[in-house]
């Protein structure tokens, strides 16, 4: 009776954990979501980098003001 009883205990801590970590999981691909919506490729020389950094030059966005002008050219 008590052997069941801890049988029973552990794989509700068991489930308890999968659960937890499921949860996490989640969470960590909605972040990396988030960041890969916010990530965009430099129109010259194809490098990835924050949104907030980007240089918009005819509608095309650039990693830094040199490869901005670099195109235009
Ligand atoms: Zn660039």
């Amino acid at each position: 009776m008590f052997v069941r009883l801890l049988l029973v205990l552990l794989v509700l801590i068991a489930a308890f954990v999968a659960v937890r970590r499921v949860q996490a999981a989640l969470r960590g691909d909605d972040r990396r979501r988030v960041r890969d919506a916010r990530t965009v490729r430099c129109a010259h020389c194809d490098v990835y980098f924050p949104r907030d950094e980007a240089i918009e030059v005819d509608g095309r966005t650039y990693c830094s003001r040199a490869h901005a002008e670099r195109h235009r050219a």
